[in-house]
């Protein structure tokens, strides 16, 4: 099964990722994880790509490309896999359709987890943090019991730079428009999957799951 999961920041990506893996038993491939790997592994195109990131530059798309292509040949991915954080654009996704080509493979879904902005917003700023046990709080999911003060130790709780609303709004707002073209690049070919990421977590992946199930039928 060759999975894409696409979603904003704060819609539980990295949840349904989780369980999608534990059932289906394929390789959870996020972007970060593919590079940090190649580097460290000293690959060439790693290495390729390090320079870029040691520059400060963006890593071009051909580098990308050719560290997908060889971590999606490795063993693992025999039996499928879950890409996440590739494809970024609709030239990415074009390179991906070309690959699995070559692979004699094809792409099955893209599932995209949605959940309104307005609501990722909510998610995501209403993050504090104890800066000296660690704790993680949300205002509106998981509260402390005393509103501003950690529970454990009764710290003053902090909120970290990324989970201020003036960051998360841009955050969000460069997101969306990233994801669009993709997103549309997707639904023309008729792979999108639209999954409503609003409900709770094990209904999204009822949800989910019965997409994937739709398959081998
Ligand atoms: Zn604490």
């Amino acid at each position: 099964m060759n999975l894409i999961l696409m979603g904003l920041p704060g819609a539980g990506k990295g949840t349904q990722a989780e369980k999608i893996v534990e059932k289906y038993h394929i390789p959870h491939i996020s972007t970060g994880d593919m590079f940090r790997a190649a580097i460290k592994n000293g690959t060439e195109l790693g290495m390729k790509a390090k320079s870029f990131m040691d520059e400060g530059a963006l890593v071009p798309d051909e580098v990308t490309v050719g560290i997908v292509r060889e971590r999606l040949s490795e063993d693992d991915c025999k039996e499928g896999f879950l890409l996440d954080g590739f494809p970024r654009t609709p030239a990415q996704a074009s390179a991906l359709e070309e690959m699995l080509d070559d692979l004699g493979r094809r792409l099955d879904h893209v599932l995209y987890i949605k959940v309104p902005k307005d609501d990722l917003f909510k998610r995501l700023t209403g993050r504090w943090i104890c800066p000296d046990c660690g704790a993680a709080y949300h205002e509106i999911y998981n509260p402390p019991k005393t509103e501003g003060k950690c529970d454990k130790d009764g710290s003053d709780l902090i909120q970290r730079e990324d989970d201020k609303p003036e960051t998360v709004d841009k955050r969000l707002e460069v997101n969306l428009e990233q994801a669009k073209p993709l997103v549309d690049f997707y639904e023309e070919k008729g792979y999108l999957r639209n999954v409503d990421g609003q409900q709770d977590i094990d209904q999204v992946f009822a949800d989910v799951d019965s997409i994937l199930q739709g398959d081998r039928t």
